[in-house]
């Protein structure tokens, strides 16, 4: 979470003695309304309770036995609520393993176990029947036999500093840890170095006996648990087969050799038992101590001193997938649609990754549609979207976007994602015009914990883990709680991914989250025992998300005015600018560096014993100039003070209907001007030029250009900042026009 701080430490402590006060700082937040609070007073954590409970009791992969019923489950629920619910099905490519094996070779062979054992204590643990097998989806057919070489967490730095030791994966098998990267970006950078497979494990300094105990007996990975995944490169979500299109069963399929998202080599996951005898097999120098994890063992980087056999072969097949859309319609504005989606399927049982919070959806609805029927009618379109097949990247969700995708453009004016939420600290990401919203909502929800407002919690958490807040983060002076949160950038890590790339509609992401996630991420022990003792007992931090999200959906679906704002917006898009250039000095430092160690010669004294490479001198680069969007960015900062000057004198009574609809729809073109025309470079699919991830779907500021500097093409990162400069400028035209049209939402005198 992004923090912003203040140092005014007695204005914190009034506030911790007085959190009634902080609460609702007198003409902070408008007053909730009637219906809101009785919204959140409905809510219940024991039905929370028992929709995890029914829907985790088998596994709810996509393809499983239970997906069908599961979806059936949820579509009689959302009837029973009296919404109008259907389901949609695509089909789309979901290969299944039909071999796993990995095979140490030579005078101490060792075949890895690849598989999770039942747990006494833990029921579904033991319906081994039907549990999805670990692997990565996505991983194409191979049979490759090689000497391993670890490589970190596989990152662009960790190949840099191999080749620093001379130290080439061509032709290897790579050894990589989980953390810091997508992992489908790090198979995506080994195939580029030359691998010809790759293993990922999951180190115990991560998630394992390092950071506690383990499972049973405490949250943290079992020694053979597998956190399975899909190992998409990152040029579009969703089916492979279908880029651009819905999977719908008339739609053409791209032929499976054609798909580009597909990985180039084989892979698969490892737990840390079976990564164990690997590392033991390794030889050549010692691991860089940042690459050292918590196995009981020397780290070395390899080769091994034998060969590991490494073969996967899958059956391509498509599966059906279920999405349960259901609407409660608007009476105002039907035509104007406020979607909410969490998806419903996990990798085997998904108690916390996804039920944690589906299950709060699924009690929003239930109340929603309480009030429904006691006569409330929301001014928009409520659409509730139960996804399926998040896990294998996002494609339920990415698949009903495409389908619906002009009908989106005309309608949706927002996505609110949820997807893991548990026991912590109020979470807030999307799109900065929706910061002061997302604030306003967390404040008028108590925290299960401590009683003070969710928002007020995390104001104060950050005081006492201030370190947490990055480098870039500007601190600035707080308007009610001496902190303030800000909101973070919309990420890609969930359904809202193809939202943000090219819907051009406002995203919002709601959840809870706190540092002790524990470890059964992607195994089977992500279940109902474990979720029970670990994630959220009692489900009273389920409760308050659905108490949260609710109370967004009814404050966006009945507000006249859509409650986006700027500020936030040249805040974020100036940090954005900072992290570029951070990035970018980086990039120059290091190159510098090494020119300074070549021309004294430091290399060769490095260490006379190994003959350390020399790095090759670079061709000397060109300077990026960031003036112009420098420039940009002041223009979106006066536009946006110039739109919050309209909305203060902005009187809608006696507006018209048609008058607040050209308003509204002035302030949804501020969000598509994010979009860049044609997409980025290389990568057409994603259009947003803030918020599209990264090639290797990693944090990148401004991707087309950062990521132009992360592959070292200063020459494309020179000719792309124009480009974003152009985009920065319709933002703040496009703020213009939103504050031109708030301020006289009055109906033209007829001609
Ligand atoms: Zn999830």
């Amino acid at each position: 979470m992004r923090t912003l701080l203040c140092a005014t430490l007695t204005a914190i402590a009034a506030l911790a003695l007085a959190p009634s006060q902080a609460a609702a700082p007198a003409g902070a937040h408008p007053p909730e309304s009637e219906l809101e609070h009785s919204f959140r007073d409905g809510i219940s954590a024991e039905r929370i309770g028992g929709f995890l409970k029914d829907l985790t009791e088998h596994p709810n992969f996509p393809g499983s036995a239970y997906a069908k019923r599961d979806a059936e489950y949820v579509l009689e629920h959302f009837r029973s609520f009296g919404w109008d619910a259907k389901i949609e099905t695509f089909s789309v490519l979901f290969p299944r393993p039909i071999v796993r094996s990995v095979e140490l070779l030579g005078p101490k062979p060792f075949t890895a176990k690849l598989h999770e054992p039942a747990i006494p204590g833990d029921a579904t643990s033991a319906q081994q029947d039907e549990q999805l097998e670990s692997y990565f989806i996505y991983s194409p057919d191979g049979e490759v036999t090689a000497p391993i070489i670890y490589v970190n967490f596989g990152l662009r730095e960790d190949y840099a500093e191999l080749e620093r030791q001379g130290i080439s994966v061509k032709g290897a098998i790579v050894l990589i840890r989980y953390g810091r990267l997508w992992r489908g970006g790090k198979v995506e950078l080994a195939a580029e170095h030359g691998a010809i497979g790759a293993l990922i494990y999951s180190d115990p300094r991560e998630d394992g006996y390092f950071q506690g105990p383990t499972y049973p007996e405490g949250s943290w990975r079992h020694p053979d648990a597998v956190q399975r995944g899909s190992v998409l490169y990152g040029l579009y979500p969703g089916d492979p087969l279908t880029p651009f299109v819905g999977a719908t069963a008339p739609a053409k399929r791209l032929p499976i050799k054609e798909a580009i998202t597909i990985a180039a080599i084989p892979c698969l996951p490892l737990s840390y038992a079976d990564a164990e005898p690997l590392f033991r097999a390794l030889a050549g120098p010692t691991a860089p101590e940042g690459w050292r994890g918590a196995l009981p063992l020397t780290y070395r980087i390899g080769p091994s001193t034998a060969p590991v056999h490494l073969r996967v072969a899958f059956r391509w097949d498509s599966t059906v997938l279920y999405d349960v859309i259901a609407r409660l319609k608007g009476d105002t504005y039907p035509d104007e649609w406020v979607i909410r989606g969490n998806h419903r399927d996990g990798w085997v049982y998904g108690a916390q990754d996804p039920h944690s919070a589906h299950s709060a959806m699924l009690e929003e609805a239930r109340n929603l549609g309480q009030l429904y029927r006691a006569g409330w009618r929301p001014k928009r379109t409520i659409v509730y979207a139960s996804w399926d097949a998040e896990e294998e990247g996002t494609l339920g969700s990415t698949e009903w976007m495409e389908a619906h995708f002009d009908e989106l453009a005309r309608k949706g004016v927002l996505y609110l994602n949820s997807d893991v939420t548990m026991t912590g600290l109020v979470q807030m990401s999307g799109s900065p015009s929706l910061e002061a919203f997302a604030r306003d909502a967390s404040a008028s929800v108590t925290d299960p914990a401590t009683g003070l407002t969710t928002l007020a919690r995390a104001e104060l958490a950050a005081v006492v883990l201030g370190s947490r807040a990055t480098p870039t983060s500007p601190i600035a002076p707080s308007a009610d709680h001496g902190v303030r949160v800000s909101i973070d950038p919309p990420g890609y890590g969930s359904d809202h991914h193809a939202f943000v790339a090219r819907s051009g509609v406002p995203t919002l992401n709601l959840s809870f989250f706190d540092d002790s996630f524990g470890g059964s991420y992607h195994s089977i022990y992500d279940d109902y025992a474990w979720y029970t003792r670990f994630n959220d007992p009692g489900f009273l931090y389920g409760r308050a998300t659905a108490q949260l999200i609710g109370t967004a959906i009814l404050g966006f679906a009945d507000a006249d005015l859509l409650p986006l704002e700027f500020t936030g917006t040249a805040h974020e898009i100036e940090r954005e600018l900072g992290g570029l250039k951070h990035l970018y000095a980086a990039y120059r430092g290091r190159q510098q560096r090494d020119e300074t160690l070549l021309d004294s010669g430091a290399y060769r004294a490095l260490a006379p014993d190994r003959v350390p490479k020399i790095p090759p001198r670079g061709a000397p680069a060109a300077e990026l100039d960031f003036r112009s969007l420098e420039a940009a960015v002041a223009r979106i900062g006066v536009s946006a003070a110039h739109f919050s000057n309209a909305l203060a004198g902005t009187r809608l009574t006696g507006a018209t209907r048609a008058a607040t609809r050209r308003a509204n729809a002035a302030l949804l073109a501020t969000e598509r001007a994010f979009l860049r025309q044609g997409g980025l470079p290389g990568r057409p699919y994603y259009q947003n030029e803030l918020y599209s991830p990264g090639r290797l779907w990693d944090t990148v500021p401004f991707p087309a250009i950062g990521d132009a500097i992360l592959d070292g093409d200063l020459a494309r990162a020179a000719a792309e900042v124009p480009r974003a400069a152009h985009t920065l400028d319709a933002i703040a035209a496009a703020i213009d026009a939103a504050a031109d049209a708030v301020r006289a939402p009055i109906p033209p005198i007829p001609r």
